[in-house]
């Protein structure tokens, strides 16, 4: 039942066969050597604004080593476990190790982020949406419309 619209299933879709960007593939934290087939961990993120995720660094097994994760706002996160898989390509000789058979461990915490919707991220709604907070008192909006008066009166340091 994957729903078309659902983004973490549009997400798999990219990150499926992501390039791991490396001829040497190894364990980012104990330097472990990884093969084609060998299970691993990797970290993808994706920018605001850019088209495709990007392997942030990868780790061997699923999900073994502790490792630092620092979920950045307004970047899509993911760490996943998978295999490593092998496209020899034959016209260059080289082979291109890719991500197989992705699956999500961790995720960007949208629900404690700040809200930060994008435009073009069909990032879930969240309840701490600004317009779900109650309706800003009559008295305070006036008086705060008198004071702001070309700024916003609680971020005028500037
Ligand atoms: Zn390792």
């Amino acid at each position: 039942m994957t729903r078309p619209d659902d983004p973490q299933a549009a997400d798999l879709a990219q990150l499926t066969r992501i390039s791991l960007d490396t001829h040497n593939p190894i364990c980012q934290v104990c330097g472990q050597p990884l093969h084609e087939g060998d299970d691993i961990t990797a970290y993808a993120y994706r920018a605001a604004g850019e088209p495709a995720y990007a392997i942030g660094y990868i780790m061997c097994g699923a999900d073994n080593h502790e490792h630092p994760t620092v979920f950045t706002r307004g970047v899509r996160e993911y760490v996943l476990t998978g295999h490593v898989g092998a496209c020899s390509n034959t016209r260059t000789q080289s082979t291109t190790f890719v991500l197989l058979d992705p699956i999500p461990v961790v995720t960007s915490p949208t629900t404690t982020a700040e809200p930060h919707i994008h435009p073009d991220a069909p990032t879930p709604r969240n309840p701490t949406e600004p317009t779900q907070r109650e309706p800003t008192p009559l008295l305070t909006a006036v008086r705060e419309h008198a004071r702001s008066d070309g700024g916003s009166p609680r971020e005028g340091s500037e």
